[in-house]
């Protein structure tokens, strides 16, 4: 059970010297009460009061890994019920699920096609990270077989999922080295799905027909030894199931329920009829509260969605994504080429620089900072005044490059064109578009 403030401020050294960031330990001892502080922000904490405060410190939902390497994924680890409270820090981790009838040929194919899933938005790359392979006959060796060919050629990560401690077994001992999630444990087979999972260091999925049901299960694994667990409520109506997810989160976080502080899995493979409702499932689940989504299938009209959805929701509502102020050359700029400004929003640097590469006319990109926000946002904030675009166009040291005194600022700001020109004598400052779609059009012109 987690320690409440009072209790972690007996543990701590009491001195107010504020280096953690707040002014007294007391308050301190609070936000580590509450999840809005980390142990280590305090240098002063002496080795037995740590190993006390542990507990107090550990997220309130434990992360869990799945996988091994550079494309191991973690799960949970999440400490506030809402997004803005904070933030959420690790993303829904979406699987596809194959039959462990699937032929060979038919697997190779469909693995293809998945890893040939992947987007590029914001400077990253989006991409689903787990096959689910479901023992559909209970044949120990067509199950190793296609956990074995998921886990040997390709990149995804593996859950295991079947109810037959053998037939774990098997799959397990094909493919142990990419740490897959074996799932799952229940109240009758929980002592030998504990056992394998504790002889191989997996983490292990919980499955109950419950809240209660995994609470009492959860113990039982814990009390093994077991530390990373995932868990699935066995609701597979999308009300009850929306209403477990809440519930568990609230009992992790809110009680301080640690039987119940572990990811969550959720199937919407088992809850649609055809991938569409599927996806709305998923998408529920992103939102609230899934640590990993099992989808029957991925398709890119449907993952695509998701993996947006995913990326808006754990991203950081406090720090807008930004990209670096300076210049950015884009299809092989010379000192002819135009000049163009825009604000360091990432999204607003992404769009605009893939439109001014679509158009194929070498550019100069200048990002100004503007804290992140986009063009119109920052101009009506004042981060993108015409005096301070001006004066970071002279030190951004563009006019080393070019021959020319000719800028082009965002159309959304236009009307700070006369302070720019004001900033910047002997300069042509001409107002572009103001959708990144019309660019190409505007550079070729
Ligand atoms: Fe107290 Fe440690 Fe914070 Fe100093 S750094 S005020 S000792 S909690």
């Amino acid at each position: 059970m987690a320690l409440t403030g009072i209790q972690i401020f007996k543990l701590l050294p009491k001195t107010n010297c504020k280096e953690c960031g707040v002014p007294t330990c007391l308050a301190f001892a609070m936000n580590l009460a509450s999840g809005k502080a980390e142990l280590d922000a305090c240098p002063y904490v002496s080795d037995e009061a740590r190993e006390k405060l542990s507990e107090a410190s550990a997220p309130p939902i434990r992360p869990v890994v799945v996988g091994k390497g550079v494309r191991k994924a973690t799960t949970g680890g999440e400490t506030v019920q809402y997004r803005h409270e904070k933030t959420f820090y690790n993303p829904t981790l979406l699987a596809a699920q194959v039959g462990s009838d699937i032929a060979a040929a038919d697997l190779e194919a469909k693995l293809k096609g998945w890893n040939a899933l992947q987007f590029e938005r914001v400077g990253l790359n989006l991409r689903p990270e787990l096959v689910a392979v479901k023992d559909v006959n209970g044949k120990a060796d067509a199950f190793a077989a296609v956990a074995k060919q998921v886990a040997e050629t390709s990149e995804f990560n593996v859950i295991l999922m079947t109810e037959d401690a053998e037939v774990m077994k098997a799959g397990v001992a094909a493919c142990a080295f990419k740490r897959p999630l074996i799932y799952g444990a229940t109240a009758a087979n929980a002592d030998a799905f504990g056992a394998i999972a504790k002889e191989n260091d997996l983490p292990l999925g919980l499955k109950a027909d419950s809240i209660d049901g995994l609470t009492a299960l959860s113990e039982k694994l814990t009390g093994m030894g077991l530390k990373d667990l995932v868990l699935d409520p066995g609701s597979r109506e999308p009300k009850q199931s929306n209403e477990d997810m809440i519930a568990i989160r609230r009992a992790a976080l809110k009680n301080g329920n640690r039987a119940v502080g572990f990811p969550t899995i959720a199937f919407p493979c088992e809850m649609a009829s055809n991938l569409d409702t599927e996806t709305m499932l998923g998408a529920m689940y992103v939102a609230k509260y899934g640590g990993i989504v099992v989808m029957s299938d991925f398709a890119g009209e449907s993952l695509f969605p998701l993996l947006l959805e995913r990326l808006n929701i754990y991203t950081d509502p406090q720090r807008p994504m930004t990209v670096t102020e300076g210049i950015y050359p884009v299809n092989n700029p010379d000192e002819n080429s135009r000049v163009l400004v825009t604000t360091n929003f990432a999204l607003t640097y992404f769009i605009v620089s893939g439109e001014i590469e679509a158009s194929k006319v070498p550019t100069w990109l200048l990002i100004k900072d503007s804290e992140g926000l986009s063009v119109l946002t920052a101009w009506a904030a004042g981060k993108f005044a015409g005096d301070d675009v001006g004066m970071f166009v002279k030190k951004s040291g563009i006019t080393d490059k070019i021959k020319h005194q000719e800028l082009v600022i965002p159309g959304y700001a236009a009307a700070i064109v006369g302070d720019v020109e004001e900033e910047l004598p002997g300069w042509t400052i001409t107002v572009g578009p103001r959708e990144a779609a019309h660019i190409p059009g505007f550079l070729r012109a």
